[in-house]
């Protein structure tokens, strides 16, 4: 929304990670990218709005094989259904409004990987640290007439990973 995204070549994304080029994928790609951090339902019907021919369970297993070949991120705010976003490898967090759940993109203030470390490790190689920002969005701040309703931007505790993605199924009913 607030972010320019070249025009994306999804085929060559896709021969790049090994996939066969398929119209579901492409369709996937396309809805994601157009609808930035949308859920599996969503994709799904939107996907088969677009091409009738595919089934739910269809979009979901492109959803969880597009992530596995770190096509698509994968995040899922606490309380939230899981998100998806086409993966461009920058890092980036996530501001979560309380308010009405919208997800917007805010760049890593230290803009490397991991831009936050535990004191004491533990032994542990940190790998990555999933920051998201709970608050209140801009709207919601201005539509309540509480005047402390004032945005917080609050770093949630980061979560060492030993593995990045976590490959569990999405969205199974
Ligand atoms: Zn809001
Ligand atoms: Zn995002
Ligand atoms: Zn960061």
């Amino acid at each position: 929304m607030n972010r320019t995204v070249e025009v994306p070549s999804w085929t060559g994304r896709l021969r790049a990670a090994g996939l066969r080029v398929t119209q579901p994928r492409l369709a996937v790609l396309d809805v994601v990218h157009q609808d930035p951090h949308a859920s599996a339902d969503q994709v799904a019907a939107r996907v088969r709005a677009e091409i009738g021919s595919v089934s739910t369970q269809a979009v979901y297993d492109t959803l969880n094989t597009l992530t596995e070949h770190d096509i698509l991120r994968r995040f899922e705010p606490a309380g939230s259904a899981m998100r998806f976003e086409i993966a461009t490898g920058d890092n980036h967090h996530h501001l979560v409004c309380r308010g009405c759940q919208r997800v917007l993109d805010v760049p890593c203030a230290m803009g490397s990987i991991p831009c936050a470390v535990p004191e004491d490790p533990q032994g542990f190689v940190v790998e990555e640290a999933e920051v998201t920002y709970w608050g209140t969005c801009a709207d919601c701040a201005a539509s309540r007439s509480d005047p402390t309703g004032e945005p917080s931007a609050v770093e949630g505790p980061a979560t060492a990973v030993s593995s990045p993605v976590t490959k569990s199924q999405v969205g199974n009913p």
